[in-house]
């Protein structure tokens, strides 16, 4: 089975993506990068040098509905045909609008986010839209967990690897052991677990660190030899990584068990503490950390949980 990176140009923060094309019956594209013009050339160049054409795709898989990933999935699918968009359920969420915004508000607010604050990551938001095209439910075919999806010589095994977002998916080459992971494996960073309404009951958060740690370990399983990942180089030590990132969450746990103060804290405190530049979508990004953070610490009742009108505050646990 050939797989073939293809490196995209990306407006983001983060720099370029990467999606691979499976160059084997049915022609198969893993994400799209986002819907840019000079992306879409990329994408077609890319194509181009493997001896292909967007009109050969068939299918379109996405390992998860972030504009960087997904943004260009309807317009490749309109333009291919036949092709199919296949996609976790739990990513329908962030394809309608990125994020079902009243939901992520309340989660916001519960964070002790401040009300200007949260006007300003929902202008955010809208400017975001500009890279995706939505994507209904009924364009798209569910990605469950453990199926294979087959091509001509061999299959791709979907792992449902939670964490970055409750829908993420890799994929294993079980012959080689070689995984395509997206945004759950990073060679350079460690990937935020980000903020995200629970799928199953949008009024809650969803565990994002507790999952993602389950997700890792999972993976880890299946040893592999070789991770093509959504950013950066072909990850080839994943043990290496594993216990980095552990290493990092734990670091990260203890830091933030210690911003836990006797008076109270919110999350967005904890968040404005550990990142006290962070600007832009990055003040999100550590609003969303921390609350990641604070969930594990108190799922493991190493700190408490009040409520203060709508917003949680975090306290150290009593006799500590
Ligand atoms: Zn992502
Ligand atoms: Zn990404």
């Amino acid at each position: 089975m050939r797989v073939i990176p293809i490196s995209l140009p990306t407006p983001f923060y983060i720099g370029p993506v990467n999606v691979y094309l499976i160059a084997e019956d049915p022609i198969t594209i893993i994400d799209t990068g986002p819907k840019t013009r000079q992306t879409i050339e990329a994408l077609r160049a890319g194509l181009r040098d493997a001896g292909f054409r967007i009109s050969d795709i068939r299918r379109i898989v996405l390992t998860h509905a972030h504009e960087d990933h997904c943004g260009l999935a309807k317009s490749v699918r309109d333009e291919a045909k036949d092709a199919q968009v296949f996609v976790h359920d739990w990513e329908s969420g962030l394809r309608h609008s990125r994020l079902q915004y009243d939901e992520h508000r309340v989660l916001l607010e519960r964070a002790g986010v401040p009300e200007k604050e949260i006007q300003w990551m929902r202008h955010m938001y809208e400017g975001m839209r500009e890279y995706a095209d939505t994507l209904d439910d009924s364009d798209c075919v569910p990605l469950e967990d453990e199926a294979e999806l087959e091509f001509e010589s061999g299959s791709l095994r979907v792992l449902h690897t939670p964490g970055h977002t409750p829908g993420s998916c890799s994929f294993l080459r079980e012959a080689d052991r070689t995984l395509i992971a997206g945004d759950c494996v990073l060679k350079r960073i460690t990937p935020n677990p980000v903020l995200s309404p629970d799928p199953l009951d949008p009024s809650r958060r969803f565990p994002s660190l507790a999952e993602y740690m389950v997700s890792l370990a999972r993976l880890r399983e299946c040893s592999p030899t070789l991770v093509y990942g959504g950013h950066g180089d072909t990850i080839r030590d994943y043990d290496e990584l594993f216990h980095r990132y552990f290493r990092a969450f734990q670091m990260r746990q203890a830091q933030v068990i210690g911003l836990v103060k006797t008076s109270g804290v919110t999350a967005w405190e904890v968040g404005q503490a550990m990142f006290p530049g962070a600007d832009d979508v990055h003040r999100f990004l550590a609003v969303s950390e921390a609350v990641a953070h604070l969930d594990l610490a108190h799922s493991e009742s190493k700190i408490a949980l009040e409520l203060s009108g709508p917003t949680e505050v975090y306290k150290p646990v009593s006799g500590h």
